[in-house]
């Protein structure tokens, strides 16, 4: 029997991204939520709520036991985990399969290898994926540090094993600084993680981000959805994401899309994943995989016309792939603004009361948030409250509409980064599509200067 009632085990507008593919597909949903939830869009469109715990998230949204009483109370035979909070929890995978819930994601095994940055490296190496060059996995002496760094040449960056977040990471740029680098990242690590593991890779002076979107039936097929350039960053965290990128040619995307495929296949991973590389001089070196739905996955949607949630449930379920790769086609231009309730310069987080609300509307924009007047953004969560994502036929018709959009994009009482997305947009480096990674904080400290 197929999924007929699904567990949403997450919040805002992720949650109701997944609500709206499941009726789509006429399936029911239950939505979780914290006690500063109980208000929550999410909340209020799904068929069932359960309330599973206090506002923090340790308590609520990653408390494991809570949410499978709720799967299990609830009836639900499936469990979305959207992103972040469980989605890359191969325990938690494993615990929900155990109580026979279909795990809406890939293999916990897959998780657990893509979530170990060394084995990941790995791993991705031997499917024929092109790494960073750097040491073959952890590295604990420095005199082989030393020996490797001399090899591929300073500057050379020390990254933690198990580090996220763009965490745990330090440059090094001459063997002067080795140990003592090598020993305050290994400490950090251990402070963070629990896991003082680090490894070394050539650090990249000025490189783009970009990812391609996989999809992989579990059973040996794949399939890729091209690239996204998600250069546009603060911190390590995405701003604005587009899709295609703009230096990527069809011939390099086909390229080193069907590489991705292929090592999907190879692996038979199952369900959507996300493998990000770094971009310079016109070579990819992988960085790590992400074994869950993208915040900026709609770009993609947006140039493919594929529903990736659905597909998420549809391969869950035991089906094949609703598409094959010759089908895909890639048309037109996307872009995402994540609008967050924080100052659109310093960045101070925002929460509060919404006093008004007006969503952009219009041919080809979509607007995926769970706002709505007299919402009260909760202090405890993330703070993006919006994505804004537009499509054109070109790119600059894609930047006119989104400039448009954003004007009519109405969100009273807080403060957001609205303004920020309209003054990148004005940015002649940005209307050239001519930025790294570097860029944005650059330009944000010429600003303040
Ligand atoms: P995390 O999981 O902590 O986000 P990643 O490996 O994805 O770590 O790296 C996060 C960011 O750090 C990248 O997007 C990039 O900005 C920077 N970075 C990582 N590796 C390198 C490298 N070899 N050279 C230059 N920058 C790097």
């Amino acid at each position: 029997m197929g999924i007929s009632r699904i567990l949403i085990a997450n919040r805002g507008e992720i949650a109701l991204r997944i609500h709206r593919a499941a009726h789509e597909m006429g399936i029911e949903t239950v939505a979780v939520h914290s006690t500063a939830d109980a208000d929550a869009m999410h909340v209020r469109l799904a068929d069932h709520a359960v309330c599973i715990g206090p506002p923090p998230a340790s308590e609520s949204y990653l408390n494991m036991a809570a949410i499978i009483s709720a799967a299990e109370i609830s009836h639900a035979d499936a469990i979305h985990p959207g992103y972040g909070f469980m989605s890359e929890n191969a325990k938690f995978a494993e615990i929900v399969e155990a109580h026979d819930i279909k795990w809406i994601g890939p293999k916990p095994e897959h998780i657990r290898t893509m979530g170990d940055k060394v084995e990941a490296k790995r791993t991705a190496g031997a499917l024929g994926i092109p790494l960073v060059p750097g040491s073959d996995g952890a590295i604990e002496d420095v005199a082989e540090a030393a020996k490797i760094a001399e090899e591929i040449g300073y500057p050379v960056i020390i990254k933690a094993a198990s580090g996220g977040g763009g965490r745990g990471m330090k440059v090094c740029t001459g063997p002067h600084e080795l140990e003592t680098l090598m020993k305050q990242a290994g400490s950090e690590a251990k402070a963070a993680f629990g896991d003082a593991t680090v490894y070394l890779e050539k650090y990249l002076g000025n490189p783009r981000h970009i990812e391609f979107q996989v999809f992989g039936d579990g059973g040996g097929n794949a399939i890729h959805l091209g690239e996204r350039d998600c250069s546009l960053q603060r911190r390590h965290q995405k701003v604005l994401e587009e899709a295609p990128s703009p230096v990527i040619s069809k011939e390099d995307r086909n390229r080193m899309g069907e590489t991705c495929s292929k090592a999907m296949a190879g692996m038979g991973y199952r369900g959507a994943g996300t493998i990000e590389f770094l971009w310079e001089n016109g070579e990819f070196y992988f960085i790590e995989m992400n074994t869950r739905l993208q915040v900026e996955h709609p770009v993609t949607e947006m140039i493919t016309g594929v529903d990736l949630v659905r597909e998420q449930i549809r391969i869950a379920d035991g089906k094949p792939l609703s598409i094959r790769q010759e089908d895909i086609e890639f048309k037109g231009h996307a872009i995402e603004c994540r609008i967050n309730a924080e100052d659109p310069f310093t960045f101070a987080p925002s929460p509060g009361l919404v006093t008004a609300y007006h969503a952009a509307g219009g041919m080809h924009v979509r607007v995926d948030s769970g706002l709505y007047a007299g919402y009260k953004i909760p202090p405890y969560y993330d703070s993006m409250i919006a994505k804004l994502i537009v499509y054109g036929r070109n790119r600059e018709g894609c930047i006119m509409r989104l400039r448009r959009a954003l004007e009519e994009m109405v969100v009273d009482g807080v403060k957001t980064s609205i303004p920020l997305h309209q003054e990148l947009l004005r940015q002649d480096d940005v209307l050239n599509g001519d930025y790294s990674i570097k860029w944005l904080e650059e330009w944000l400290e010429t600003r303040e200067g």
